[in-house]
């Protein structure tokens, strides 16, 4: 397991971020910031999604009375985002927010950076200083040719100086960049650097797939190496998006408990006995409706299935028209084919219910021996997929030949 690097910690209203905190999840609205009900429907679908922090862009007068009025219904914390104009930071700021993430590449005036760092220090609310590749100060643009990792760093530190020199240190900073290996390296040397807290981000990732994997590579790696306090994949798909699939990252890298379903599901193959895709597409629609905090497996064949899942909490494999049922590995139960997603479904909400031992006492007492005697029959038909040690006996013989 890899060694979370210290920064310091900040609070972004009630959550902290930073110093051994639990890494939060970020995403950001995309209404219009002066709809307030509209906007507030987003944080709490956001909210719910597993965001701990929302962004909202607060670019005109009527976005930072929107704010004033969101802020006090949010069941989060709130970052007022804020580019070119320093005067609608100082009205987030009166509008209530619980932090200011302002533009380095857009707001390049020392004493307007400054006047909003002192208002800011004087209400206790953080800055995120948040470099954006495509958007950088042209000066370093001129100085490095493009913005390299180096000119995003520069352009943080430039800034954090800035805000240093009025004493203000509530201080997080992000280098994203749509490159993910230039956004990886930016990062690295900037906690090299300092110790700030970070709030990761491959930028402008665009749309799924290809926006999740391009976040998961940049986000994942830098957490993988104990870099990063707090995240935001930014997606061109519904924010919601966003939410879940950072929340998900965080659970399936073991930085944050589980919250909801984790459906694993074996890719199928040639012994499969059912159409895998159909049922886990199914079982996961089923069990997201419930919101169960369980790992389940879908599993193609009973042969392989309950051996192959058995670190799940519960899972399925098919095997002869029947439905395998298995709690940790071991077979409870067996269903027809045709309801086991719906015996799925019922059996993990009784196994939340009642924890795994209850479950495994209450488990069909001939159900093992049934499940041993397809998988027998289905050997016996299709051969042993695992029987490592013939193979090994037969593969010493060709050698020795
Ligand atoms: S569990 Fe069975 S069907 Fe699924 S991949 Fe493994 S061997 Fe194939």
């Amino acid at each position: 397991m890899f060694e979370r690097r210290i920064t310091r910690q900040i609070s972004v209203g009630n959550v902290p971020v930073g110093g051994g905190s639990p890494v939060s999840v970020q995403s950001m609205t995309t209404t219009k910031t002066a709809d307030v009900d509209g906007t507030l429907a987003q944080v709490y679908a956001l909210a719910g999604a597993g965001a701990d922090i929302v962004r909202i862009t607060c670019n005109d007068v009527e976005a930072a009375q929107g704010l004033a009025e969101i802020v006090p219904r949010s069941p989060v914390p709130i970052v007022a985002d804020i580019h070119f104009q320093h005067k609608l930071a100082l009205a987030a700021l009166e509008a209530g927010v619980a932090a200011l993430r302002l533009n380095p590449g857009n707001i390049r005036n020392e004493t307007h950076i400054k006047t909003v760092a002192r208002a800011a220090k004087d209400r206790g609310v953080p800055i995120r200083v948040g470099v954006n590749g495509g958007s950088l100060d042209k000066d370093l643009l001129d100085k490095y040719g493009s913005a390299t990792p180096e000119a995003l760093v520069e352009s943080a530190l430039k800034e954090i100086r800035y805000l240093e020199d009025v004493d203000f240190t509530d201080i997080k900073i992000s280098v994203k960049h749509s490159h993910v290996p230039s956004m990886v390296a930016a990062y690295r040397l900037l906690s090299d650097a300092v110790d700030y807290p970070l709030h990761l981000g491959v930028t402008e990732a665009g749309p799924l797939p290809g926006g999740i994997i391009k976040g998961t590579a940049g986000i994942g790696t830098l957490l993988n190496e104990g870099i990063g306090d707090t995240i935001r994949f930014s997606l061109t798909a519904d924010p919601v998006e966003e939410a879940k699939t950072g929340r998900a990252l965080l659970e399936y890298l073991g930085l944050r408990e589980r919250k909801g379903l984790d459906l694993i599901a074996c890719p199928s193959c040639g012994r499969a006995e059912v159409d895998v895709i159909d049922v886990a597409r199914r079982a996961q629609a089923a069990l997201e409706a419930e919101n169960l905090p369980i790992q389940v497996a879908i599993m193609g064949c009973v042969v392989n299935g309950p051996g192959e899942a058995r670190e799940a909490d519960l899972g399925i494999a098919a095997g002869r028209g029947k439905g395998h049922m298995f709690i940790k590995g071991q077979v409870v139960r067996v269903v027809p084919e045709d309801e086991m997603v719906e015996a799925l479904v019922d059996e993990a909400r009784k196994l939340v219910e009642q924890g795994v031992e209850a479950r495994l006492a209450a488990a069909d007492a001939n159900a093992e021996q049934l499940s041993r005697l397809v998988r027998e029959q289905l050997v016996e038909i299709q051969g042993d997929a695992n029987d490592a040690a013939s193979k090994r006996a037969r593969v010493a013989k060709v050698a020795s030949n």
